[in-house]
């Protein structure tokens, strides 16, 4: 819709003008830089950054319910800037103009509820969110999109020529950079970092296909890692990984789209979020923070962390219910079908701690949990799920688990409704399905497949034909007939089918 086709007092703030000032702020030793700058950790202290608005205030002088009719009626307009992650974009990033938005498609995914009998299975109302719904079939395009319109952005504020962009990646990050530096061809080129043989078939196709450079590196994700920040040290690129503070302010569209989605009622609402790297439950609880600070929305959702027993740091680190004795150690990490979060040093656990307590502050309550959920349990839920018209990932599948973890340790009352992150789309994780459904797990994944989940294709080949089609020279009409009624018969023995004229007799 075009604005002026709004009713008039519907019109009031829905284009935004760029405004706002950023910066870094260390979360460390508290060092404030311009956001002008090409800055992943303190030049200082080398801890990570949150970034803020530092006129934020400004916001507060429009009532929520003020804010709530923007975003709806913005909501309905044809602006391609405003389409995506940027339907907030007082909320993410203020400072960068529209026509230096990149927009392909990423956000506004959609709430799906549970199967009803699903929900009764696991005692609980609840939803998925399909973040695979996105360009590259993940959340990750959330957070690229920030980066690279901030990227694309600076990149004529600093007169920069042909920016290389780097990240080390789990698979999905280097997918979105790929494909957003893609769109962005002749202003900036990527190169990715992966952990060879720890990322699935498509997510190494994916940056390919992309034309990214991709690196196959030896070891895993948390070496990669390592060799990035190296090279963002001592040479001049731009670093796409979740350090990269312009990401998690992204990934808080998730809070937002949530919000809008439930008509901004998150009295009763739990969300659960997979942790690997902890960006994406930094951002997600950052998100609700400031809806709930701006009186978009009038109570802060619970928030359940989940974690696989193979990779699970920040589980550890919250056993301990004492704030005060709380020690961050990493762990290290066995291979997890939630492959992207397997991670043993999560960068962003500084930032966990430090928006998690706020969140509780604010909350004046408890508020976050995390829970530990087995192999098994994730990707048996990940199947049973998708048998019921879902299309959740191993991710998706973990959450369910984990949801089914909370419900019993009394963490999820029965009123409460859960939205479960499918974080990336079920094809890009298919060959866990394929090893389950082959029995082909190497025994260190610790997964035991159960023959009531299991499916494989079943081959009808009548064995009194000759040839079939396909097996050489084209079929007589006669050997095609025979091949026809054969295969109809057994197809039909197989499903015990009825023959038509025996109903209509019976
Ligand atoms: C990156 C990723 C995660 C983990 O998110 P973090 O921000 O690293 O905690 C989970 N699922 C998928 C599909 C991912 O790509
Ligand atoms: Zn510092």
């Amino acid at each position: 819709m075009r604005i002026a086709d709004l009713p008039h007092d519907a019109q009031q703030g829905l284009i935004p003008e760029p405004q706002g000032e950023m910066y870094y702020q260390c979360l460390g030793c508290g060092r404030e830089y311009p956001a002008d700058t090409l800055l992943y950790t303190c030049p200082q202290c080398k801890s990570v950054f949150m970034l803020h608005d530092r006129n934020a205030q400004r916001l507060r002088n429009i009532p929520g319910q003020e804010w709530r009719r923007i975003f709806d009626y913005r909501k309905t307009l044809s602006e391609p800037s405003l389409k995506g992650i940027f339907l907030f974009h007082e909320l993410i990033a203020p400072v960068i103009p529209l026509d230096k938005i990149v927009y392909l498609g990423e956000g506004h995914t959609p709430i799906i509820k549970a199967h009803p009998s699903l929900s009764a299975e696991i005692g609980a109302t609840f939803y998925f969110k399909n973040d695979g719904q996105n360009p590259s079939a993940s959340f990750k395009d959330r957070g690229m999109a920030c980066a690279l319109s901030y990227i694309n952005w600076l990149v004529d504020r600093l007169g920069l020529k042909e920016l290389l962009a780097m990240c080390a990646s789990t698979g999905d990050t280097s997918a979105a950079a790929a494909l957003y530096t893609g769109y962005l061809s002749g202003r900036v080129k990527s190169a990715v970092l992966l952990p060879k043989g720890k990322v699935t078939m498509q997510q190494l196709g994916q940056p390919l296909g992309s034309g990214a450079k991709v690196f196959e590196l030896p070891g895993v994700f948390d070496d990669a890692m390592k060799v990035v920040e190296r090279l963002a040290e001592e040479y001049n690129v731009a670093l796409l990984n979740s350090k990269n503070a312009w990401r998690l302010k992204g990934q808080e569209s998730y809070s937002y789209e949530i919000a809008q989605w439930f008509d901004y009622d998150t009295q009763n609402l739990a969300v659960f979020v997979p942790i690997g790297n902890a960006g994406n439950i930094t951002a997600v609880m950052s998100g609700f923070l400031r809806l709930y600070d701006l009186g978009i929305i009038d109570a802060l959702p619970k928030i359940v962390g989940v974690q696989s027993h193979h990779a699970d740091p920040v589980y550890r680190y919250y056993l301990e219910p004492d704030r005060g004795k709380r020690v961050f150690k990493p762990v290290t990490v066995q291979p997890s079908v939630a492959q992207a979060a397997m991670i043993g040093n999560p960068v962003s656990m500084p930032r966990v701690i430090h928006v998690a307590d706020e969140y509780e502050e604010r909350a004046g309550r408890r508020r976050i949990y995390v829970v530990q959920v087995t192999e098994q349990e994730i990707i048996d839920h990940m199947l049973i799920a998708n048998r019921r018209g879902h299309v959740v990932c191993t991710h998706g599948g973990e959450c369910l688990a984990g949801l089914k973890a909370a419900i019993k340790e009394k963490i999820i009352p029965p009123d409460e409704e859960a939205i479960l992150d499918s974080t990336a789309h079920a094809l890009k994780f298919a060959s866990f399905q394929d090893m389950y459904f082959s029995d082909s797990f190497p025994p260190e994944y610790e997964v035991v497949p159960r023959k009531e989940l299991q499916n494989r294709p079943i081959y009808v080949r009548p064995a009194r034909l000759e040839r079939a089609p396909g097996e050489g020279s084209p079929l007589t009409p006669e050997e095609f007939e025979v091949f026809v009624s054969e295969t109809v018969r057994e197809v039909a023995m197989i499903l015990d089918l009825k023959k038509k004229s025996d109903e209509q007799g019976a």
